[in-house]
């Protein structure tokens, strides 16, 4: 048996051109300002693809490109500006920040209606406690794609391989919320193959290249795999891989998530989605769900 692959960029490309209708439908210009401190290559990378996808969907982009030596009180005299600005409706601080800068501080400014990546105690504790909330992007991302290949979670088995607070607690939650019985593993988790071939839905946000083998996987399981890692591909080349070994996964799962072109492609569909969600809220409109 070979796998389905969920093809994430096609289902974001849907999402994203819904969120652009919605937005268009309810008369709102959503406003999303990016911040980004220093110059991590890969974080450019992200926030120039963010950036594009936000005009893309006719949104109001708004960027802020700090040097590495920005003091922490000006970004944080930033963020108050933008909280107290009526076109913004969404802020994003991208991570990781210059050691100096401390990165719970900077997420606990943030308006919790304005942070779109859901990373708020406010927002975490809703989610927690089952009230709306704005919920992590690539969490959500996840969500969508297996229900994709399933629309009903209920009652399936799933395993969340990592316990990070940006990807495997929300993760865990959103499945809990779906009415499935989920196990959260980590780097503590006694057999953890085991523990994983038990899984119907099995999503993996650990950061360890190829962790996952195909004797860890269930005969006709749902696969989700969040992890991006860089890998030498033979001299002076590198390649993306996921957590998952994808080529031998797929001989055993029933459906899986292609690293890259999976979750990742989710991940700025569900900002949008989230930017939408607060642009409605400011204006007093039901947000639509996606
Ligand atoms: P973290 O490093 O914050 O968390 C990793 C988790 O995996 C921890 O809970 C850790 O356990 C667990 N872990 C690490 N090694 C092992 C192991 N050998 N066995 C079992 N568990 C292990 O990572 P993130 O959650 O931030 O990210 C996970 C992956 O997802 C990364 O590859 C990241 O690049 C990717 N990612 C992709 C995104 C996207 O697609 N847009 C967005 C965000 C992340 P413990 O808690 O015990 O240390």
């Amino acid at each position: 048996m070979s796998a389905r692959i969920i093809d994430g960029k096609a289902i974001a490309e849907k999402l994203r051109l819904r969120v652009a209708e919605e937005a268009d439908r309810l008369g709102l210009r959503p406003g999303l300002a990016v911040i980004i401190v220093g110059d991590n290559p890969a974080s450019q990378v992200y926030v120039r693809n963010k950036v594009k996808q936000t005009e893309e969907a006719g949104f109001t982009s708004f960027e802020h490109r700090l040097p590495e030596e920005t003091a922490e009180a000006d970004l944080l005299r930033i963020v108050a500006d933008l909280n107290g600005d009526p076109r913004v409706h969404g802020i994003l601080v991208q991570l990781p920040l210059p050691d100096h800068i401390d990165p719970d501080l900077v997420i606990r400014a943030i308006d919790p209606a304005k942070d779109v990546d859901g990373f708020h105690p406010i927002n975490a504790g809703r989610l927690a406690v089952g009230q709306d909330s704005l919920v992590p992007c690539t969490p959500q991302g996840c969500v969508i794609l297996a229900k994709s290949v399933q629309p009903d979670l209920t009652g399936l088995d799933a395993v969340v391989l990592g316990r990070s607070n940006i990807v495997g607690k929300p993760v865990a939650q959103l499945l809990i919320q779906e009415n499935a019985t989920v196990t959260v593993a980590h780097s503590k988790t006694r057999d953890l193959d085991e523990v994983c071939a038990r899984a119907d839905l099995l999503v993996a946000a650990v950061g360890r290249a190829e962790l996952v083998r195909k004797h860890w996987i269930k005969p006709g399981a749902t696969v989700i795999d969040v992890g991006i890692n860089r890998v030498s591909a033979g001299p002076g080349r590198t390649k993306l891989v996921g957590d998952v070994a994808f080529e031998e996964a797929r001989e055993v799962a029933g459906a899986i998530t292609p690293v890259p072109g999976g979750v990742g492609p989710m991940t700025i569909a569900c900002l949008l989605a989230n930017t939408l969600k607060a642009a409605c809220r400011a204006a007093g409109k039901p947000a639509p769900r996606f």
